[in-house]
């Protein structure tokens, strides 16, 4: 049984070889950094729902509100319903972590300015990635990063303490 905080981190940033591109993008002085003070747990939630390595890249499409995703290059792709449906599962099982460090800049795993494209493939606006809009709004106070947030020292200290903190309160 652990006695560690446990962070859920995109699969990727721990160098799983889960990309949509099949590339492997690995971040191993901030995993290497991350491990000694916590349990890392990969998520990756379009590996999760069955899609395979390499696939076809996906964005955030529609309704910036509500956006769906979809095929990057071939909009007859969608799946909105099979990842919100992930969602929705995925969520319960995540009550236990005391952290979140995502994937910049993806669709599912972005926790910020990821573009919602309109039907001319122009940016409409922005939103957070799917999976990481569940995370956030499910468990708003759970302290959440980025692998280039983390890049820089002074932030990297401020999120291990946060996370430390709400892992001190969670296990009061
Ligand atoms: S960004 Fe998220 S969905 Fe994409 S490969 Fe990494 S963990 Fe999987």
């Amino acid at each position: 049984m652990t006695t560690r905080p446990v962070i859920a981190i995109s699969s990727c940033i721990m160098g799983q070889p889960v990309r949509y591109d099949g590339e492997i993008k690995h971040y191993p002085e901030l995993c290497q950094h991350l491990q000694t003070y916590f349990e890392c747990l990969p998520v990756c939630p379009e590996t999760e729902i069955g899609l395979s390595v390499p696939r076809p890249a996906v964005q955030l499409s529609g309704d910036p509100a509500q956006p769906r995703m979809t095929g990057r290059d071939d909009p007859s792709i969608d799946i909105s319903d099979l990842m919100r449906n992930y969602c929705k599962t995925k969520i319960v099982s995540l009550t236990h972590i005391s952290a979140y460090v995502f994937k910049s800049r993806s669709p599912s795993c972005g926790p910020n300015n990821i573009p919602v494209f309109n039907n001319h493939q122009i940016i409409a606006d922005n939103n957070r990635g799917l999976f990481a809009e569940t995370v956030i709004s499910t468990y708003p106070d759970l302290p959440v990063a980025d692998e280039i947030t983390l890049t820089h020292q002074a932030e990297r200290d401020i999120f291990i303490q946060q996370v430390l903190d709400y892992y001190a309160k969670q296990t009061l």
